[in-house]
């Protein structure tokens, strides 16, 4: 370690204000809203694969990623990037489809909803909880250590209505695996989105969901393209495998280069942050946190059909969910057409990780025709999985799965912390899943970055900040604020009423 902390006269060129690791949406941003304050700051974004944008590099497939109005994040930078936004197609009907093991269910009988309503409704309420933070350590204990396998089967007694239920769980956190899954990390995903019916709605396809024209990717594409206007710097395949840092500087070497800056950001997801090793190396908690969460195994499609499709078959939107006792390589299926594509329709969403095993490959056109009554393969122009490797450090190929994050594991209560909040010496962790409002999306990763690069600005130059910047800190999600307002109002009314039954007994008495 020394040797790199005595080489101060390294080359200035290799010598930055702020490294970041990562040209994913977080990293992209980090970079934005620095470079954005134009207050001469060197920034150099790191990046291990020969592509820009992490998940979202595809301009193709990213054409179906979506976002939704509530997520303020997003809607201000595309607003702020002048780009243009189209909404979904509009649909007269509201077709859900739950695929179970018995068969597609278009209509369920009023005792499984009954069942299902009313442990939806339970999570909604405990996940809208706004002293969730303040529940007492063994309730956050035990709820850290249930799996929402557990939960669901514990509350839900009725087979059908449990596999619904755990579809729909699997549907709002986008993880296949709900042994997996801890409650309480799932509680606080939800809370941030505004309650469990909120982030199904979106995940299902509210009518406000819209896309971006060109897909997420155009995103990226103008996010770089600022960032290289405003000075900033995008080296390619240049992997970081490790930071040292002293008092004074922090070093960070890639396959082939050192370099120096007063602050690095690991802009890379947890696990795979973990493969960076640090000097001095961090606090126990912070690294305990990151080999908590694991990666989501699914894959992501999309498909493409010629209208008649849509027409001769069924009416959308078609949104599909399978249960997870019904044997299919399909979890998910949405309807990702664009208001402004009137001669196709397209399909897009997750594969069970069974399809990784060529043996279910085509079972997904299976599955649609099961639901949809029609040849779907025969309608199918286009059919695409997302799978893409690259390589780390070690030169391994590493594949990262199409699932939009990874997810925290049953585990115990005093691991629960974001890294978001907390600096390491000279070190940052920022990703999309430490969002507190839309973890493990695009507007979580722009909201990773817009704090991050605060906390920075924060740190060397304070004057630079504004007071809108500096409320940003205490951003709480809409729902929160409406829950604190209702409470207040309900307590200010008791206290009230209380006051004038104590008033008129104490005239009484006198
Ligand atoms: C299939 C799919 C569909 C999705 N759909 C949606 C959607 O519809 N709406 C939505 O809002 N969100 C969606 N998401 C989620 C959204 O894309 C992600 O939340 C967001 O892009 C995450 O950005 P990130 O920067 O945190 O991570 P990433 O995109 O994973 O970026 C991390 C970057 O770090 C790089 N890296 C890793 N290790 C190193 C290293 N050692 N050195 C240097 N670089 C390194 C990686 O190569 C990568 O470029 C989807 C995601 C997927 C995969």
């Amino acid at each position: 370690m020394s040797d790199f902390l005595d080489t101060e006269e390294q080359d200035d060129n290799n010598d930055f204000d702020v490294i970041i690791v990562g040209s994913g949406l977080t990293g992209l941003t980090t970079a934005y809203f620095l470079l954005k304050k134009e207050i001469g700051l060197n920034v150099l974004i790191l990046e291990a694969t020969e592509n820009i944008g992490g998940k979202i590099f595809l301009t193709e497939e990213s054409k179906c990623f979506y976002a939704h109005p509530c997520q303020i994040n997003i809607v201000e930078l595309l607003d702020e990037l002048n780009i243009v936004s189209i909404s979904k197609r509009k649909s007269s009907s509201k077709e859900r489809i739950y695929l179970t093991k018995s068969g597609p269910y278009r209509k369920l009988s009023s005792y499984i909803s009954a069942q299902i309503y009313n442990f939806l409704t339970s999570i909604q309420n405990i996940s809208l909880d706004f002293q969730l933070n303040m529940h007492s350590e063994e309730d956050a204990n035990f709820l850290s250590n249930m799996s929402l396998d557990q939960l669901s089967s514990n509350f839900v007694t009725w087979g059908t209505a449990r596999s619904i239920c755990q579809s729909l769980l699997l549907t709002s956190c986008g993880i296949s695996n709900l042994k997996k899954v801890s409650t309480l990390w799932y509680l606080f995903l939800l809370n941030g989105a505004g309650g469990f019916f909120q982030r199904l709605k979106i995940t299902l396809g509210d009518e406000k969901r819209f896309f971006i024209k060109n897909g997420m990717a155009e995103l990226v594409k103008i996010l770089s393209s600022t960032i290289k206007k405003k000075q900033g710097v995008i080296n390619c395949l240049e992997p970081v495998s490790n930071i040292q840092f002293s008092d004074t500087r922090a070093y960070v070497t890639t396959n082939n280069k050192l370099y120096k800056c007063e602050y690095v950001v690991v802009a890379v997801p947890p696990p795979e942050s973990v493969e960076i090793t640090v000097q001095p190396s961090l606090s126990p908690i912070l690294s305990k946190v990151q080999t908590l969460f694991e990666n989501g195994k699914n894959l992501f499609f999309t498909a493409t059909f010629r209208q008649e499709f849509r027409n001769a078959n069924y009416n959308c939107p078609m949104n599909i969910i399978t249960t997870p006792d019904c044997d299919s390589s399909l979890k998910f299926l949405y309807d990702s057409t664009h208001s402004s594509n009137k001669s196709q329709l397209v399909l897009a969403g997750f594969l069970n990780e069974s399809n990784f095993q060529t043996r279910k490959k085509f079972n997904f056109f299976t599955t649609l025709n099961q639901c949809f009554r029609g040849d779907s393969k025969k309608n199918c122009i286009i059919y695409k999985e997302r799978k893409f490797n690259f390589s780390n450090n070690n030169q391994e190929s590493i594949c990262v799965s199409g699932c939009p994050m990874s997810f925290f594991i049953p585990c115990d209560f005093k691991h629960y912390f974001n890294p978001l909040s907390l600096t390491n010496g000279r070190i940052f962790y920022a990703a999309s899943e430490y969002a507190k409002n839309w973890p493990g999306t695009a507007d979580g990763a722009i909201e990773a970055g817009k704090i991050t690069s605060l906390a920075i600005l924060w740190r060397i130059r304070p004057q630079s900040l504004s007071k809108s910047d500096l409320s940003f800190f205490s951003i709480r999600p809409k729902k929160f604020r409406q829950m604190t307002i209702r409470f207040s109002l309900i307590y200010y009314l008791c206290l009230a009423t209380n006051i004038c039954i104590f008033w008129s007994f104490i005239k009484k008495a006198y």
